[in-house]
């Protein structure tokens, strides 16, 4: 029997119609709606789109977000500098560094720009302070796809309490704080990776697995037990034609698509697993639309803090 698909594109146009009454409010009681600011340096393409899809999707839920660009040859002090100037701005409740930086601005750019952002704005939920009081289950800014899958989850009746839960993933936005969320939310939980032994059979012992590996079509029917539910948190573009028609039966629609543009998005399962899942996320629509509306709630809840006191 096929798996029951669980709508991300759905569940996220409601989470941010939720907001929709929040943002009303602070905008009432305080004359000013959420602001966002996002840094995005160079110009990646893939960037440039998931950064145009913030701002517009931002604006339409009535958040007020811009943009301040950095060279892809400027210095990774601009990116510091372009942090503290919305750091140390009233009106930004939400401060954002695009991933990936320029290779060209250092190892340690990254992890230099997340420390300057200031907690109480790290909508991403990637400051150390926000990771430590994840760890902690205290309240915090939490990563937005892993935030994402909970909610998911939860709006389509998933029990997480008591099920065996498998994170195959152990990146800092994604892996571990996914094994983090369900741990708190009762979930028993396994956090796989690269060296894990026998991997399909350590995801079969999964109620819910979630992979986030960044592997097209990884997570085979071997992985899987019967019912399972399965989250596939996997972005990857893929334009070798051969890999796709292996993946896909001959009439699916995204043979169309990969016809027609060359490429498609593929997730990290593969789509014959639908047919042994109990529920689980396509790609595209699943989890990738629910990071933003993610990203979203987590600039109301700030600007909802800081305003609030
Ligand atoms: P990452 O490269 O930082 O981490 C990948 C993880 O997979 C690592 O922890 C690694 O140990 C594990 N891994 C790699 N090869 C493996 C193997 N052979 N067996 C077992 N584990 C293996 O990637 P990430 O940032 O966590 O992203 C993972 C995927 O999720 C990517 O496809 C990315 O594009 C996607 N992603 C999607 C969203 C979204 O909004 N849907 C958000 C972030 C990332």
């Amino acid at each position: 029997m096929a798996a029951r698909i669980l709508d991300g594109t759905a569940a996220s146009a409601a989470i941010r119609a939720e907001l929709k009454p929040r943002v009303d409010l602070l905008r009432s009681r305080f004359g000013r709606t959420p602001g966002l600011g996002i840094v995005l340096a160079g110009n990646d393409p893939a960037s440039e789109i998931y950064v145009r899809n913030k701002l517009k999707t931002a604006g339409e839920a009535g958040i007020r977000a811009e943009l301040i660009r950095v060279a892809a040859e400027a210095p990774v002090d601009d990116v510091l500098a372009a942090v503290a100037s919305l750091n140390a701005r009233d009106d930004v409740d939400g401060v954002l560094v695009q991933s990936p930086l320029p290779a060209a601005m250092g190892d340690d750019a990254e992890t230099r720009v997340i420390d300057a952002i200031d907690p109480a704005k790290d909508v991403d939920g990637f400051t150390p302070a926000n990771v430590g009081l994840l760890v902690q289950n205290r309240p915090c800014l939490a990563a937005c796809t892993p935030s994402g899958v909970i909610e998911l989850l939860d709006r389509e009746g998933i029990r997480i309490s008591g099920a065996r839960a498998v994170v195959i993933g152990r990146s800092d936005i994604v892996g571990k704080p996914m094994a983090l969320l369900l741990l708190h939310r009762h979930a028993t939980v396994t956090i796989c990776h690269s060296r894990t032994l026998d991997l399909p059979a350590v995801a079969r012992s999964a109620d819910i697995l979630v992979a986030a590996i960044g592997r097209p079509a990884f997570v085979t029917q071997e992985f899987v037990s019967p019912g399972a539910v399965v989250i596939d948190v996997g972005i990857n573009p893929v334009s070798d034609e051969t890999k796709v028609r292996g993946w896909f039966p001959p009439d699916s629609p995204r043979l169309a698509a990969f016809a027609k543009h060359g490429s498609i998005t593929v997730g990290d399962v593969h789509p014959g697993v639908a047919e042994v899942a109990g529920a689980i996320t396509p790609v595209p629509g699943g989890v990738g639309p629910l990071t933003i509306a993610m990203l979203l709630s987590n600039t109301v809840r700030a600007a909802e803090a800081r305003l609030k006191g």
